[in-house]
């Protein structure tokens, strides 16, 4: 027997018995003739002692281990002297009276403790080694936990676990497709899955009700903290149902995992929003409401008044920033600044600062009176102390720079704790949205997505603005400024779903080439269904108070897409190359 215990077993209950452990050295050290070395496995850390009148082969070899060897000692649990109790088994220590060293270990780059002096290309490269350090251990073990939740919740209310191919064709979730060469096939090619999304469907059109899988998905987009080419959703798809039906159920799986996994109980329902009320009081479709500092139109309020920057635009907004007011002249031109950088993209800030004395002072005093100013900041609800930020320019573009605005003040102001738990639906999403660039329509969701039934007399008319006033049911779960998830009920029937694809501009040809199979199917007695998907890397990410997911996956690829641990992507040899029939010709 290797172990008798685990390395984050033994408590003072435990004292005077002889057990045996294994693990990595953490640390050794000698200290006035006694010699401690820190014994770690990943569940936890264990003292070890060897006392100064022990055997001279057993100090020797006590004192002589390195970091990362990987040893089995024996010995008796005693109390300690000095105990920690930062440590669950700092009361106790195990005076060993034997060592086995099972592997010895070079010296590691960088400290694999709780904190690492390591940088993050370093710790990327020995991403196994940084995988021993507890907080990642601690990310993946919130993701094994979450999964079963996932599993046990989904499992309850019947749903099928059901695996579904990775080497496919294109799925049409507005990235680009990764694609794999077919060596049987030469000169074609099989695309992996964005999502699981029209193998779903037909699992549907197939009677399989409910759905599941915790699968992976691949996207090849520009990478963020929040974004890996290779994602894992909580894919899941349902029959006979409504847009209430799908909402009540991953509520539900929502409110277990908070649950059991964080002990957190979330609000029994959960608060919906309306995608036009989240844009025009949150500048955001997935709307961060752990605090207010709303969006207010106030076009109507400065107009008119000889400005002629407010008077040219199709919309003014402010949000209220409460205690504020005491902005200096620096803090407001940096704010202003920071506005203009081309993430956020405004021309210019104007600000009113309601003072603690009732007074106002803005930077176009000039053109407003202080009753017009008062009038202003209550539109925003603004309070004496905070300062009023003025944005303006096309609606929805000024909506949405006010709502990075209003993102950075709440950060700002300490309004966004990572462990404070908003989530909520965002529901009646648009079905389309009009591209200037492209002069067409995109689908906001995805192409599968069904106008709302009472909707539809516009989704068959020919008129743009009809198309654009088309709502779908469609839905996004939103949690602290983040989309976690996302479906919609869908098109079932092969006429609306080519209709679908005229609108988009996918001619009947490349329509049928694409999509022939799922728009065949649906003649074969499609059910009513819907579904949706959570991004199960988020989810744990956000559970465990991180923002960036790469620290719950095991073996992320960085910025550049590199898994820079097995040097992947790479080149391929030539004979390769040559039985797949493809050239490359990389431009230098
Ligand atoms: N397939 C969709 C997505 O990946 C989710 C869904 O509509 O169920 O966003």
């Amino acid at each position: 027997m290797y172990r008798t215990h685990t390395c984050g077993e033994l408590r003072l209950a435990d004292q005077g018995k002889k057990v045996t452990l294994a693990g990595w050295v953490q640390k050794s050290r000698k200290l006035g003739g006694m010699t401690f070395v820190d014994l770690r496995d990943r569940y936890g850390i264990t003292q070890l002692v060897v006392d100064a009148a022990a055997p001279a082969e057993l100090v020797e070899a006590a004192t002589s281990l390195g970091r990362e060897f990987v040893i089995q000692v024996t010995g008796t649990v005693v109390e300690r002297q000095s105990k920690n109790p930062k440590m669950p088994t700092g009361d106790v220590e195990v005076s060993i009276e034997s060592i086995n060293i099972l592997n010895k270990s070079v010296t590691p780059p960088f400290t694999i403790e709780e904190e690492s002096d390591g940088g993050e290309d370093i710790r990327a490269k020995y991403r196994y080694l940084d995988l021993r350090r507890p907080p990642l251990q601690r990310a993946l073990a919130l993701r094994h936990r979450l999964a079963q939740e996932v599993r046990t919740y989904l499992d309850g209310q019947g749903f099928m676990e059901i695996e579904t191919p990775y080497l496919i064709k294109s799925t049409p979730e507005g990235a680009r497709d990764f694609v794999v060469p077919s060596r049987m096939n030469p000169g074609q090619f099989y695309a992996l899955p964005q999502s699981p999304q029209t193998f779903k469907q037909l699992l549907m059109v197939a009677g399989y009700d409910r759905y599941f899988q915790i699968v992976r998905c691949f996207r090849d987009e520009d990478l963020r903290a929040d974004r890996q080419p290779e994602f894992t959703q909580i894919d899941c798809e349902m029959s006979f149902v409504e847009q209430e039906d799908v909402l009540n159920m991953f509520e539900g799986m929502m409110r277990s995992m908070f649950k059991n996994a964080l002990g957190v109980d979330i609000p029994d329902p959960l608060p919906r929003m309306s995608w036009y009320d989240a844009m025009d009081y949150y500048g955001s479709d997935k709307p961060d409401v752990r605090f207010d500092m709303k969006i207010h139109e106030i076009t109507d309020k400065v107009q008119g008044h000889g400005f002629s920057v407010f008077d040219s635009v199709e919309y003014v907004g402010a949000i209220a920033a409460p205690g504020c007011a005491g902005y200096t002249r620096k803090e407001l031109d940096a704010l202003t600044e920071w506005v203009k950088r081309p993430q956020v993209g405004a021309k210019g800030l104007v600000y009113i600062k309601c003072n603690e004395d009732g007074s106002f002072k803005s930077s176009v005093d000039k053109f407003y009176s202080p009753e017009e100013l008062a009038g202003i900041a209550g539109a925003v609800e603004a309070k004496a102390g905070d300062l009023v930020l003025v944005l303006c320019g096309p609606k929805r573009k000024t909506q949405t720079m006010l709502g990075v605005l209003r993102i950075e003040m709440g950060s700002r102001l300490g309004f966004r704790d990572p462990k404070v738990f908003a989530p909520l639906w965002i529901v009646d999403f648009p079905l389309l949205e009009w591209s200037e660039e492209d002069g067409r329509f995109y689908a906001m969701h995805h192409p599968f997505t069904a106008p709302k039934p009472e909707h539809e007399k516009w989704f068959y008319s020919d008129k743009k603005e009809d198309l654009e006033r088309v709502c779908a049911n469609a839905y996004d779960f939103v949690l602290n400024g983040t989309e976690l998830g996302g479906g919609s009920i869908r098109i079932h029937n092969a006429d609306m779903q080519s209709r679908m694809f005229e609108v988009l501009g996918i001619g009947k040809e490349e329509a049928e080439y694409k999509f022939g199979f799922i728009i065949n199917a649906f003649k074969f007695g499609a059910p009513p269904h819907g579904g949706l998907a959570f991004g199960f890397d988020r989810v744990c990410a956000l559970f465990g108070g991180q923002e960036t997911i790469r620290d719950y996956i095991a073996f992320p690829k960085n910025n550049q897409g590199r898994d820079v641990m097995i040097d992947s992507p790479s080149l391929i040899d030539d004979t390769q190359l040559e039985e797949l029939q493809i050239k490359t010709c990389v431009k230098e």
